[in-house]
């Protein structure tokens, strides 16, 4: 687990007006991050540059001690959960999970005790043997998570992860990644339009507009002077 420090990150696509214009956020150990804004803000972009998926046109990120601006994004130790999951539909919820242990080669022992370890936290054990097919969007959510646990990273980053869902599968995954966030205390960045996600799942909220970083604050601070 890490802080993320965001210091005066600028993203300028070709000449025009900078996507993200001088933000600096310091994203404490443990902390649940929002990223909102209306479409074109650029809360993807800032989340894209934490991962590595963008370059940084100016600006200072560390993640922990550590300057990541020039690192690549396998070496930055941060797990983004998708939109869509990106499970394997072929492969069992285990293996599934087990992935990124198998492509780091490490010995099946190990590879069992973390896959076992996360699926007791997440409450997956006994669908260890289904396939992504079989599951509910919750529990697939819980698989994509799982996969990031088992990798051990420093932080979660998430991309607007319940937007393709409906209203009520949407509120029942806002309560679960929540509890899930604060069991796991791992740091985590969460980007997304909606304000009542926004509202409910951050310890604290990064409003953007235009590029520019608007307010940062607490929920209840928000809610009391919006
Ligand atoms: P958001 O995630 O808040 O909807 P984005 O970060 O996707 O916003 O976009 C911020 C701004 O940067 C928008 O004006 C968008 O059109 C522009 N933008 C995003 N990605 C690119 C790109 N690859 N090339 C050029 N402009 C881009
Ligand atoms: P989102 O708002 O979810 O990032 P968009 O539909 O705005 O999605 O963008 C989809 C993809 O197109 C993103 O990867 C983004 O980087 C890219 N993109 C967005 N705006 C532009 C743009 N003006 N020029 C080029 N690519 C863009």
């Amino acid at each position: 687990m890490a802080s993320i420090t965001l210091s005066n990150i600028v993203k300028r696509y070709g000449d025009g007006f900078p996507a993200v214009n001088d933000v600096s956020i310091d994203i404490a150990d443990g902390e649940f991050m929002i990223l909102v804004g209306p479409s074109g803000c650029g809360k993807s972009t800032l989340l894209r540059m934490i991962v590595g998926l963008e370059d940084i046109t100016s600006g200072d990120m560390k993640i922990g001690d550590r300057r990541v601006n020039d690192l690549a994004p396998r070496d930055r130790n941060l797990a983004m959960v998708f939109q869509n999951y990106a499970l394997y539909p072929h492969l069992t919820v285990y293996e599934n999970i087990a992935f990124p242990l198998r492509l780091a080669k490490k010995p099946d022992d190990e590879v069992d005790r973390l896959v076992r370890d996360a699926a007791g936290t997440l409450e997956l054990t006994e669908h260890l043997d289904r396939k992504p097919g079989n599951l509910s969007g919750g529990q697939r959510q819980r698989v994509a998570m799982g996969r990031a646990i088992v990798r051990q990273a420093d932080a979660f980053l998430f991309d607007e992860p319940l937007s393709n869902l409906d209203a009520k599968l949407r509120g029942q995954m806002r309560t679960e990644i929540a509890r899930l966030q604060k069991r796991l205390g791992i740091t985590t960045v969460y980007v997304t339009h909606d304000q009542t996600e926004a509202m409910t799942l951050g310890t604290r909220v990064a409003v953007l507009k235009k590029g520019l970083l608007q307010q940062l604050a607490t929920p209840r601070e928000l809610y009391e002077n919006p």
